[in-house]
């Protein structure tokens, strides 16, 4: 480990309440539940250090940072920085959602919208702008939380019982304080901070519940409750190699009384800003399109699974199972081409330059429900293989039970060993409780579909759409009784996505 992966392991030393399995954790980086997603992480902050691709200098400090803090000023920088992102995200083969990438991106899109704060708030807009300056100098790891824990979801976030969902319980001139929980802090005890915010639409009257702020993960009165460890009940990194390098964690947060300083509120009783901080700001592009990068790298590496399991079986020839791959490959292809489209079709938003929101709804849309059809069929082109496997690597040091491994383990391709670590490799991926809690993650984590799909109706041009049906109506329907005749072109040239993208982009060319 380089100074700057030690560095980020000391940090997370700092007491910070972490419940698991009955116990409160002494420490997280030595804690096997926790230990090799932290180093993990470790190795990100290693990289960047190492690979000048992935940095860049603060412009406040002077500091080599992640790129990942990289605010974008055109396409070519928008590129630039995605192609940061997929190397960071090739580090864990796409399997850590929310690392630290995610939530920078999510944090520099925030305050790229900074005059939107201004507008609601100054002071908090002024807070916003220093806390972000002071995570990207020092490049710390952010988590959040924005949704509300499930209790009953007939009832509006200030209705539930007992004070459930984290709310405002007091104010004085040093800040707030807040009580209450929320959901979902996924690699919040691997990071260094946490944002709390209320991504879901607000009553009017739910001031209380409409605040963003931030807070060290230590601070008194931070308590994660993690969920079960993944990690810890893996029995080697031979068996689980994906569980015990990369089960980022997710926690249920309670946040007992914690008291808040201004300097660290940039949301403050306004239940309309509580939500536009993400939807009216570049945040919810920013932290969208990073979430594709990352996933399109997972998708690559599930292809690649198929694909060498296939060789494995010797069915790889077969034309059936070529029409599978080659429909997982077009599936793999398509996300891709939404980032690049997201990219081609992007939008100024002041002096930045944004990924486009109509395609980002809509890889979110399309890849919730692709993420369990792709897990599903590599389990089908797997079929027994997945199962057929020795119980633990311990097997393979009984001489005995050794012997009959190599003669029972067959494959064209490889020999026994090989095929065994392939095979448990995508058990791990697709199957196991980590692969499991995958697939949960990809069908939830932009939102459940109803609100996906409700962003997606929003943010499409629908007059490219019912345009052509109004061109067509009116060019080869003439009404009863009109002496109107067909027009030879459409009325209404309509503009498609890349036509406005290039445009821009001819803007920006010529410099204005
Ligand atoms: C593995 C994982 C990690 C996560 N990490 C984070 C994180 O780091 N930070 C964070 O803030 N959040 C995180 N989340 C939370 C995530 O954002 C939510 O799961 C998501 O927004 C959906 O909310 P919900 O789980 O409360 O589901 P709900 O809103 O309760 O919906 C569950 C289901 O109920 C039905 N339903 C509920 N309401 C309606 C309605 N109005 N209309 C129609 N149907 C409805 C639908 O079938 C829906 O799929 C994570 C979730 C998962 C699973």
């Amino acid at each position: 480990m380089d100074e700057a992966g030690t560095r980020y392991l000391a940090r997370l030393r700092d007491g910070r309440e972490v419940y698991l399995a009955g116990e409160r954790i002494a420490s997280v980086p030595d804690h096997p539940a926790f230990a090799g997603a932290a180093r993990s992480v470790a190795r990100l902050y290693d990289e960047v250090q190492r690979d000048e691709r992935l940095a860049m200098r603060s412009p406040t400090s002077g500091a080599r940072v992640s790129k990942t803090w990289l605010q974008p000023r055109n396409q070519a920088e928008l590129a630039d920085k995605r192609l940061a992102l997929l190397r960071m995200a090739e580090l864990s083969f796409g399997w850590m959602g929310r690392s630290p990438e995610h939530f920078a991106c999510a944090l520099a899109g925030m305050e790229m919208g900074l005059d939107v704060f201004r507008a609601d708030n100054a002071e908090r807009a002024a807070s916003l702008q220093h806390y972000f300056r002071h995570l990207r100098d020092q490049d710390l790891y952010l988590s959040y939380v924005l949704v509300n824990p499930q209790a009953d979801r007939s009832k509006a976030a200030g209705e539930q019982a007992d004070q459930l969902v984290a709310a405002i319980v007091d104010e004085d001139a040093q800040g707030i304080t807040i009580r209450g929980a929320k959901m979902l802090g996924t690699g919040t005890v691997l990071a260094n901070e946490l944002l709390i915010g209320n991504i879901a639409p607000l009553r009017a009257d739910e001031t209380a519940q409409a605040f963003s702020a931030a807070v060290a993960v230590g601070t008194p009165g931070v308590k994660l409750l993690s969920r079960r460890s993944y990690a810890a009940a893996a029995s080697s990194a031979f068996d689980y190699p994906l569980s015990t390098h990369f089960d980022e964690n997710d926690a249920l947060v309670y946040f007992d009384d914690v008291k808040i300083p201004w300097s660290r509120v940039f949301v403050h009783r306004s239940p309309e800003m509580a939500r536009k901080q993400f939807h009216g700001t570049p945040a919810a592009a920013m932290m969208g399109w990073h979430g594709q990068i990352r996933l399109l790298v997972k998708l690559r590496f599930l292809l690649g699974l198929a694909r060498r399991i296939c060789e494995a079986n010797g069915i790889i020839g077969m034309p059936a199972v070529q029409e599978r791959l080659g429909y997982l490959a077009a599936q793999t292809t398509m996300v891709e081409g939404l980032i690049l489209a997201m990219e081609a079709a992007g939008e100024s938003a002041g002096p930045y330059f944004v990924p486009s929101l109509q395609h980002l709804r809509a890889a979110h849309v399309l890849t919730q429900e692709l993420y369990p059809q792709f897990a599903l069929a590599l389990r089908e082109l797997a079929g027994g293989g997945l199962i057929m496997l020795p119980s633990d690597i311990k097997d393979f040091a009984h001489p005995e039970i050794l012997a009959l491994i190599l003669k029972t383990q067959k494959s064209p391709a490889l020999d026994s060993i090989d095929r065994v670590r392939l095979f448990k490799l995508a058990w791990d991926a697709v199957g196991s409780e980590f692969g499991s809690r995958h697939t949960q993650y990809e069908i939830f984590y932009s939102g459940a579909s109803f609100v996906t799909r409700g962003h997606a109706f929003r943010s499409y041009p629908w007059e490219q759409a019912t345009g052509l049906v109004d061109d067509a109506m009116r060019r080869l329907q003439p009404r009863p009784g009109s002496q109107a005749a067909p027009a030879l072109l459409p009325s209404v040239p309509v503009a498609t996505p890349m036509e406005r993208a290039d445009e821009q982009a001819d803007g920006q060319r010529s410099g204005a």
